[in-house]
């Protein structure tokens, strides 16, 4: 069983982030009640005439940039025939002849590996109505109807399911930076359709597609069922028929939907109601600049910076906190990629909070450090002051005044109390010269009580050691 290779291609509808529809000035929106973003041209009545976005030709260039791919800016549409509930004018308007991108590529990663899946093209089109059925009844919601949507197919690059789960992450994570899509599977903002074939030899085998599939999870399981049932079928002395299959979460298997139709059935043909459009360099330039810094690139340049790489995966699997961390880092990367993931997007998490909802500010963090560094606060206090920042706003040194924030850094006064510590804690003092270091914590954490958190730990610690070398237990 173990001598067939698989081999996989994907296809992927993402919806783009427009303000309107491909075709139509209707919103391009989920929210409100169903068929409320809806117009005429949606709902195809007779006489009426799409007309195109150029705000989704911009996001979808953008995309075909990111994929590395030749760009066609000469743009004709296509009609792809179909009769379906969910399809009011009977054809879908999508680029056979000419997809807006061609022989692309992305790199993806697996076990260390970069890897180079191709892209065999990037097509734009419209979506569908939505389709809910409910007991005996189907309802049609129209708010999807003309949503516009990008669809990119990969060549049959891809032999593993971890293959496929990290281009689909890959393409997941360009699109997002990018403001693209936002690529929800389980919203259908993002969905995808598997082709999966085997094969004992260099040649490749009778392909099946799957489609419906809901998470990026439940790609790798349905390639793995899907090409299990393949080999068995061979292993019978059966053949494999081109099918449209989709995947059975619960059972973990691939149920055959229909029996593949071929391109022909869609009696494609030019969209006779879009003239072609010719883009021209500049359009393409407006895309290109409007593509920012994508995670590759952020992640080689944090890792530069110093910064670790806990941190820098925090940072970029989020990408607001990215955001705000890319306008604080000059002021100090390290000591700012910790403050962002740790106290700050904690406080956020506990109570379910975006960057947008607290108080905090750019200048907030560029104070904080630089009075970190000038020894005016300890990073004790900056952790104290965090939340009173996030929660109410207002200016450092206020808070710092209210709050009673000074911080001793006057070394005779420390001293003096090292010291007096040290007389009262002699046992620990014994403790530490018989090498258990666990005992300067304890003596550093009574200076700080003494000093009522005031003392500057840093310089505490070195006149610590420094005292205790010298010190004489029996005065
Ligand atoms: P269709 O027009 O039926 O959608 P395409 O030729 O556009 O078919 O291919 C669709 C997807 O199937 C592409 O991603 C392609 O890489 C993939 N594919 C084609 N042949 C195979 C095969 N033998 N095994 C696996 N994937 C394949
Ligand atoms: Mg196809």
């Amino acid at each position: 069983m173990n001598n067939y290779k698989k081999t996989i291609g994907i296809e992927v509808h993402c919806e783009l982030k427009t303000a309107t529809k491909m075709f139509s000035d209707s919103l391009n929106s989920y929210d409100g009640k169903e068929n409320s973003h809806i117009n005429a041209i949606d709902l195809a009545y007779p006489g009426t005439l799409p007309l195109i976005n150029f705000g989704a030709v911009h996001v979808a260039l953008k995309a075909a940039l990111l994929l590395n791919c030749d760009i066609n800016k000469e743009m004709v549409f296509d009609r792809k025939n179909y009769f379906y509930p969910d399809l009011p004018k009977g054809y879908q308007i999508t680029q056979a002849r000419k997809p807006i991108g061609t022989n692309g590529y992305v790199m993806i990663n697996v076990d260390g590996e970069e890897k180079k899946v191709r892209i065999h093209d990037i097509h734009i089109e419209e979506d569908t109505a939505k389709s809910i059925h409910s007991g005996e009844k189907s309802y049609l919601d129209f708010n999807r109807s003309g949503v516009p949507l990008i669809e990119i197919v990969t060549e049959p690059d891809m032999h593993t399911e971890e293959e496929a789960m990290a281009y689909l992450h890959k393409l997941r994570e360009l699109f997002i930076y990018a403001d693209i899509s936002d690529c929800k599977m389980e919203e259908g903002s993002m969905r995808c359709d598997v082709n999966v074939s085997v094969s004992k030899d260099d040649t490749l085998g009778v392909r099946t597609e799957t489609k419906n599939i809901g998470s990026i999870s439940s790609v790798g399981r349905a390639i793995k069922a899907e090409s299990k049932r393949q080999i068995e079928v061979l292993e019978n002395g059966e053949s494999i028929r081109e099918e449209t299959r989709r995947f059975d979460e619960k059972d973990e298997v691939t149920i055959l939907m229909r029996v593949k139709e071929t391109g022909n059935d869609y009696r494609y043909f030019p969209e006779p109601n879009i003239p072609t459009i010719y883009l021209d360099d500049e359009d393409v330039e407006a895309a290109r600049k409007d593509i920012p810094k994508m995670p590759d690139e952020l992640r080689s340049e944090y890792q530069n910076l110093g910064v670790n790489e806990n941190n820098i995966k925090t940072l970029i699997g989020n990408r607001e906190l990215c955001n705000f961390f890319e306008k604080v880092k000059q002021s100090d990367p390290v000591i700012t990629s910790n403050l962002l993931t740790g106290d700050i997007l904690s406080y956020l998490n506990k109570n379910n909070l975006t960057l947008k909802d607290i108080k905090l500010t750019v200048d907030h963090i560029i104070d904080l450090v630089s009075k970190l560094k000038t020894n005016e606060l300890s990073s004790k206090q900056v952790k104290n002051l965090l939340p009173v920042l996030m929660e109410k706003g207002g200016n450092v040194k206020t808070w710092m005044d209210t709050m009673g924030m000074v911080q001793i850094n006057d070394e005779s006064a420390l001293k003096a109390m090292i010291e007096q510590v040290l007389k009262e804690n002699k046992e620990s003092v014994t403790d530490y010269k018989n090498g258990h270091d666990r005992a300067l914590k304890y003596l550093m954490g009574q200076i700080m009580k003494v000093s009522k958190g005031q003392a500057n730990p840093a310089t505490v610690n070195r006149l610590l050691v420094d005292t205790l070398e010298h010190f004489d237990l029996n005065k």
